[in-house]
């Protein structure tokens, strides 16, 4: 028997290598590759599919939240609050604004920042804050909102795992604007880096527009000093292509996850804990991620029984050596998490003979 793979992404190719390769040969013969017509092409389509004003496209989902932190006014001296749970380019990008990341625990059922705890946090020279829709399912936004109103500060969501999700029957951004990822393994995922922001504040949107080019608002004429951050010509070619797949695939995902979850209900007896979809909104499972207090032990079983797993994320915010000056800090829940969960595999073309041999691995467990 193969091992199941934790995501496999040639299989997906090979289902539209048709089309992919289609979208490739016409951008090659076209010879335009940076901000050509397939960019705005899908500028608008991803637009469209969030429901969403404006879509900025970028070279990655760092830059995303990088820039679109800078399009709301985030600089130097500001501080910007920060879920102690969540890949490590949420806190970077605060600190390439020369803004200081201030971190806040997240909730033990949705691993999504805790809205309970982000006032404590506020502080005069508080800016924006960052929810995370982590492994695919929204942070409670209503809240969030509510805080970030009376406080006068900016809502900056990192949907960079969230592409297909819904929050009270919405999708797309919810705050002041959404940065999303395009890294090859995402809901939506490039050939290669990409990135986008979503957002119905034209100001933010014009300012992003200036960021990812140089400043420059006509040829040559640069009104602010900008960066090189845009998704080429050849990945929005190939993403205007999936897109159009969006919703069936994280639909299989959503399949997939039941499926787990129905066939995974004995575990809880050996004290698995599998993930919890709230009543607000539709998870779009970027990642299906279960938890043990034996962890190390049961992702090994795992191995031996050829099943791929991982730890999305082993460490918390506050203890990277990057981030030292935090190393102090505390964050109950994101540290007892981060010792717990463990990625089972996830990805829209995992067959149900894959799902079979997840399930008895894990239900094999003791
Ligand atoms: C993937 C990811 C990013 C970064 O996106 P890149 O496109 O790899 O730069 C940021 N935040 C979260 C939560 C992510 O999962």
């Amino acid at each position: 028997m193969a091992t199941v793979p934790l995501i496999d992404l040639k299989g997906q190719y090979h289902e539209i290598k048709a089309e992919i390769d289609q979208a490739i040969k016409e951008t090659l013969e076209n010879g335009r590759f940076i901000l050509g017509e397939k960019v705005g092409q899908f500028e608008e389509a991803f637009a469209k599919n969030s429901r969403a004003k404006h879509c900025i496209s970028l070279g990655s989902g760092t830059e995303a939240l990088h820039l679109a932190l800078r399009a709301a006014g985030v600089g130097p001296g500001d501080e910007v609050i920060v879920p102690a749970h969540t890949f490590i380019a949420t806190a970077l990008a605060v600190w390439y604004c020369g803004a200081k990341p201030v971190f806040v625990d997240v909730r033990e059922d949705t691993y999504c920042i805790d809205p309970e705890k982000i006032a404590a946090a506020i502080t005069a020279k508080t800016k924006a804050v960052i929810p995370v829709h982590m492994y695919g399912q929204y942070a409670d936004m209503a809240p969030i909102m509510e805080i970030a109103q009376n406080e006068n500060i900016a809502v900056v969501e990192d949907a960079a795992q969230s592409h297909g999700a819904e929050y009270k029957g919405k999708r797309g951004v919810l705050g002041h604007v959404a940065c999303y990822s395009f890294y090859p393994t995402k809901n939506l995922g490039a050939y290669g880096d990409g990135g986008a922001i979503v957002t119905n504040d034209n100001e933010i949107a014009e300012k992003t527009l200036l960021l990812r080019n140089y400043g420059e608002k006509k040829k040559y004429e640069h009104i602010l000093k900008g960066f090189n951050s845009r998704l080429d010509e050849l990945q929005a070619a190939m993403l205007l292509v999936k897109l159009k797949y969006l919703d069936k695939w994280v639909e299989k995902r959503r399949a997939i996850a039941k499926d787990y979850s129905s066939q995974l209900a004995a575990a809880v007896t050996t004290g698995i804990i599998t993930p919890r979809e709230m009543s607000y909104g539709k998870h779009s499972y970027y990642l299906y991620v279960i938890r043990s207090s034996q962890r190390d032990k049961l992702q090994q079983h795992l191995k031996n029984e050829r099943v791929e797993t991982l730890i999305h994320y082993p460490t918390p915010m506050h203890k990277h050596k990057a981030f030292s000056e935090y190393n102090n800090q505390k964050f109950a829940v994101a540290e007892k998490i981060t010792k717990e969960i463990l990625s089972l595999p996830m990805f829209p073309e995992l067959t149900k003979e894959e799902i079979k041999v997840v399930v008895k691995a894990v239900n094999g467990f003791r």
